[in-house]
């Protein structure tokens, strides 16, 4: 079951919109079994749609088709249609019901754009848009199934959702396709791929491994594919079982969940409350933290200490431990983590100094050097981390890296 997408419009090839429409559309369609084998995106050129096409005919089972349905001069994909399908427009009485009831719950006369936007190929199977303007239209040549949607996201969806979703589901008997996503920090990409290279050539042929790293995080991506739901699903299962005896303390969750969701899920199991003093990270972990919905149960807040004076003066750090050791130091960072879990009164405390850059580096203490600590009523720990040149990306890793720290105490 192969099925293709066909982007259309101009705006997609000068950087003006980002193609989401494809990114929807291949997830829907991969998750009722078809295999992806194209995504193509063109501009609102005649020649363009009909050598796209033709590429197409014959090969795929599917095309999906956005763009170019609007009711101005630039929107072409209509009459292209009608020239590839060796078709003509007519007027179609039910979506000029459509149109015009939806033009006078606005208050607006249909004018000849409206009314063009009525027409449809002769040929084609109408499918209609309570969402808008400008209908789906199916067709079907030498096998293969081309459907045509407008570009308007929410449109495209709803078509997508209501009709083209499961009408293709009863044409096709579907194989089922189950994703699992295995979350894992602690190393990068090419070292996790070593760990694993026996575990990837033992999988079977149906299950494929795919891995999708950000910011640290590595998503490791288990796609299994078969007729039968559950024996898929349980092979997938006994492959994520060998993934936590081979990377046990890599993996920190399943499915999308995401290392603040995860944090913020371990304190409220053991009611255990949460602040931060964060000098090189600005703020990140606390927006990070108070991104998870509930996090005001758990998180009582946050000092940004930039300066060596607001160290000292909010959160107690005494001069000379800066003096002697530097702001960017285990002894600074420790402190910092005590004094917020002090001031906050909470029963962990996240704390970090660094050097984000680009500037500020030393030898010793190089561009993208952090020192994180994790004060608890336990024990107070710090580790150093040293990463890249970009600032922007060194505070998220910093975040991250400090994020992780804190599971690792809360479960320890
Ligand atoms: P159209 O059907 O070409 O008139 O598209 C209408 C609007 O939908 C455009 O102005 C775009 O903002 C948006 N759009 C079109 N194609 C896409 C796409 N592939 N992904 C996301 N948005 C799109
Ligand atoms: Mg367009």
């Amino acid at each position: 079951m192969k099925a293709e997408i066909v982007t259309i419009g101009d705006e997609l090839l000068i950087g003006q919109t980002v193609d989401t429409n494809s990114a929807f559309m291949g997830s829907e369609l991969s998750a009722i079994g078809f295999n992806v084998i194209q995504i193509t995106s063109i501009s609102d050129k005649r020649e363009m749609i009909l050598r796209t096409l033709g590429e197409k005919l014959g090969k795929a089972d599917v095309v999906l088709i956005t763009g170019g349905l609007g009711p101005t001069s630039d929107d072409i994909t209509k009459q292209t249609l009608c020239e590839f399908f060796e078709t003509k427009l007519v007027m179609n009485a039910e979506v000029l019901a459509i149109i015009e009831k939806m033009m006078a719950k606005r208050n607006y006369p249909v004018n000849e754009n409206n009314r063009r936007q009525a027409e449809v190929p002769e040929s084609c199977k109408v499918i209609p848009n309570t969402a808008g303007t400008a209908p789906g239209m199916w067709f079907e040549k030498e096998g293969t199934i081309f459907i045509s949607m407008p570009g308007v996201p929410h449109e495209m969806k709803h078509i997508m959702n209501e009709h083209v979703i499961p009408e293709l589901k009863k044409r096709f008997t579907s194989q089922h396709i189950i994703h699992k996503n295995i979350m894992t920090y602690g190393t990068f990409e090419a070292k996790l791929a070593e760990i694993l290279t026996d575990f990837e050539a033992g999988l079977p042929d149906n299950i494929k491994l795919a891995y999708l790293p950000s910011a640290g995080v590595i998503k490791l991506r288990l796609t299994g594919s078969g007729s039968n739901r559950e024996e898929v699903a349980k092979s997938i299962q006994y492959q994520v079982d060998k993934l936590y005896q081979i990377i046990p303390g890599l993996i920190f969750s399943e499915n999308e969940e995401t290392l603040e969701m995860v944090v913020g899920r371990l304190l409220v199991k053991n009611g255990k409350t949460l602040c931060c003093a964060e000098s090189c990270t600005g703020g990140e972990i606390s927006h990070l933290i108070t991104s998870v919905p509930g996090s005001s149960g758990y998180f009582m807040g946050s000092v940004v200490s930039y300066s060596n004076e607001s160290k000292t003066s909010i959160l107690d750090v005494p001069k000379e431990t800066i003096i002697r050791y530097g702001a960017v130091s285990r002894e600074t960072v420790e402190k910092m983590a005590e004094g917020a879990r002090k001031r906050f009164k909470t029963d962990f405390a996240i704390a970090t100094s660094g050097i984000a850059g680009p500037d500020g580096g030393t030898p010793e203490k190089p561009v993208g050097t952090v020192w994180i600590s994790i004060s608890s009523d336990k024990k107070t720990i710090s580790e150093k981390f040293t990463y890249g040149n970009d600032r922007v990306i060194n505070i998220r890793r910093f975040s991250y890296a400090a994020l992780n720290l804190l599971r690792q105490q809360i479960i320890s």
